[in-house]
């Protein structure tokens, strides 16, 4: 049992980390955050945020890190994620890294662990194209992904370091089948004491 859960997951795309982050989330009871998943949501409902990102996310550019950072801040303000929460796909670089570091202190919080999702970037391209066939999503074209991909290697990758020096970072290899790496990331958290309790419901009282 373990009395917080506040994760990031981190991996290239197409590394599985989305559908491996839901699972997690949801034995340890706590909200899934996926920024994109946010923006996605925004763009197709046609609110304000979704106009101002849309022609971002489709050419595979960063939306800037106030605008970013603001939207997780209010999300992880709601009451779910009072007592953790996973993060998929922020922070994404280090000015984010510091606004988080910043909303969490102010609340006496810390990480507890960052998942970071291993796999090479020919695999990633591979699942990449195919999620493209299958979803149809505008930011899996073959230029957008190689984009993607770049900002990931050249902005994402660094931030493990600053959490490598925090000694948060579990590496899990993420080439496998989906429950054999879902069973690698729950026995390196297990490995860290960070273990759901069993019913899916938070493990402190709500
Ligand atoms: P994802 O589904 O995580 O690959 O995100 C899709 C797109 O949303 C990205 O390519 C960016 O345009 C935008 N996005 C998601 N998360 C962030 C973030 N933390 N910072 C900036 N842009 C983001």
């Amino acid at each position: 049992m373990t009395n917080s859960a506040r994760f990031l997951i981190v991996g290239p795309q197409g590394s599985g980390k989305g559908t491996q982050g839901v699972l997690v989330a949801e034995a340890f009871g706590v909200p899934q955050v996926a920024t994109g998943d946010i923006f996605r949501e925004n763009v197709k409902g046609g609110t304000d945020l979704g106009k101002q990102v849309q022609e971002i996310i489709e050419a595979g550019h960063l939306v800037p890190d106030e605008l970013t950072s603001e939207l997780v801040r209010d999300r992880l303000a709601q009451p779910d994620a009072a007592h953790g929460f996973l993060l998929d796909g922020y922070p994404r670089n280090r000015g984010q890294v510091d606004h988080l570091d910043a909303f969490l202190e102010g609340r006496g919080e810390s990480l507890d662990a960052v998942i970071e999702l291993v796999v090479p970037r020919e695999e990633s391209i591979a699942r990449l194209r195919q999620r493209a066939s299958d979803q149809g999503r505008t930011d899996d074209t073959e230029e957008v992904i190689e984009n993607r991909l770049a900002i990931y290697e050249r902005e994402t990758a660094p931030i493990l370091d600053v959490y490598r020096e925090r000694d948060l970072v579990l590496p899990v290899d993420g080439v496998g089948a989906l429950d054999e790496v879902t069973a690698r990331i729950f026995a390196a958290l297990a490995e860290r004491g960070l273990v759901p309790n069993g019913d899916g419901a938070a493990a402190v009282p709500a």
